[in-house]
């Protein structure tokens, strides 16, 4: 499917007068559209939510038009439950999932009325210390192992990752809770990433499904499962976009075939997507600024990797368009880089473009998740503003660049040395 721009090139101009490039730009319309359809997805389930996984896109400006289609805050730390407060989110509005845990942050979580996540079953004495107890409702994190397969190719390696327990401590876990009186107890399982296929999450669900029917055989009755994240994006021209209705509709299917006949036709549905929500809906608008030849062609633009670490942390592919040359032909080769000392911090190697020129917008697309948010500080590169386009195409800031003083504010401790008096 061919990319386009939700900015025109006369727009970005505008934007640029008041907002200095580098910067993150989101797409109201298209978050609101994706959540709606999102929510008729799976209104089949009266229980269901969305528990938007706040890492993705941590600015309460997103946050809170989460809150306006009654979704939820999935959060995995301090910071990310302080935002969810601060936005609004509060009870059972928040997922805990987080893992690791720092002891102090259960209390933190379980002060708001969240729901705790539990990761690991040498979790459970750490939280019943913490809380001098447990809550009414508990969730556990599954790991089923080995490797997963969809529609019979290898999806992910859930054996060599950290998450969740096994089969056999999830089952003691339950036992324990429900015999410590928990009363309302749920399954989460994360197993692969970035999914771009229908079938994931309905192969999630049988497996998830068909575990808490056996559970229920068992005695132990699950209150609602939460399918968590791995919903992906097509960042490829080639990749055909999930269809959420279809994915929905998968979910249903497997709900009637497997949970329906068990007995547990009350079943809450939950899930955790961050990258679905937001991701397309998002864009790093960045001037080019160097054009070098070499061996190789270079278009050096205004960002770095610490705007953007994807492409240099995995490799991964973002579409880049040339404002305003949008239909000319891609004739140049070019590696896109950022001006960090680290020969990593390409946007795009040997990618075909319209010849560029110092002064061009680059729109590098689908950074409306894991994008800002993994943002860092290397050689001192500042972390940039992010804007909100506006469904009537007005635009706002809603988080400012950062300045020297606030990079040097963590040596306002020692004030002789005069770096972060601003
Ligand atoms: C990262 C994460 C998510 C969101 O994942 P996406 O791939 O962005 O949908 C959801 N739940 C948990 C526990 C996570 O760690």
């Amino acid at each position: 499917m061919e990319k386009k721009p939700f900015i025109t090139k006369d727009e970005a101009l505008k934007i640029i007068a008041r907002y200095p490039t580098p910067f993150h730009i989101y797409d109201e319309d298209g978050i609101r559209k994706n959540c709606e359809a999102v929510k008729e997805a799976f209104s089949w389930n009266e229980g269901f939510r969305e528990y938007f996984a706040v890492k993705a896109l941590p600015n309460p400006f997103i946050l809170k038009i989460m809150k306006d289609y009654g979704f939820g805050l999935d959060c995995a730390s301090e910071a990310e439950l302080a935002l969810a407060k601060a936005s609004g989110f509060s009870g059972k509005e928040i997922m805990f999932s987080s893992n690791d845990t720092p002891y102090h942050e259960f209390k933190v979580a379980n002060d708001l009325g969240s729901i705790i996540n539990v990761d690991d079953f040498t979790q459970l004495d750490i939280i019943e210390r913490e809380l001098s107890g447990f809550p009414e409702t508990i969730c556990c994190r599954f790991n089923p192992g080995g490797t997963y397969e969809v529609s019979n190719s290898i999806m992910d390696n859930p054996g060599d990752s950290k998450y969740g327990m096994t089969q056999e401590q999830i089952i003691k876990a339950y036992r324990i809770l429900k015999d410590k009186g928990v009363k309302h107890l749920g399954l989460h399982a994360f197993l692969v990433s970035n999914t771009v296929t229908n079938d994931y999450y309905p192969a999630l669900s049988k497996t998830l499904f068909e575990l808490a029917a056996r559970l229920k055989e068992e005695g132990i009755v699950l209150s609602f499962i939460n399918l968590s994240g791995g919903v992906g994006i097509p960042y490829r021209p080639e990749q055909t976009p999930n269809d959420i209705r279809k994915i929905g509709e998968g979910v249903r299917k497997v709900f009637e075939e497997v949970l329906v006949p068990a007995g547990l036709s009350d079943m809450k549905i939950f899930t955790e997507m961050g990258r679905f929500m937001t991701g397309p809906y998002g864009a790093l608008i960045t001037r080019a600024i160097n054009k070098k030849h070499i061996y190789k062609e270079y278009i050096g633009v205004d960002a770095t990797a610490c705007n953007l670490m994807r492409p240099a942390m995995y490799g991964a592919y973002h579409h880049i368009t040339v404002l305003g040359k949008e239909d000319l032909p891609c004739t140049e080769k070019y590696d896109v880089t950022g001006s960090l000392c680290e020969n990593n911090d390409k946007f795009a190697i040997d990618r075909m473009l319209p010849p560029i020129e110092d002064g061009d917008i680059l729109y590098i697309h689908d950074t409306g998740a894991h994008s800002y948010a993994m943002g860092y500080n290397y050689n001192g590169r500042l972390r940039s503003a992010e804007i909100l386009l506006h469904p009537d195409r007005s635009f706002s800031l809603i988080r400012r660049a950062e300045t020297l003083k606030d990079y040097f504010s963590t040596l306002d401790c020692f004030p002789e040395l005069g770096l972060s008096s601003g």
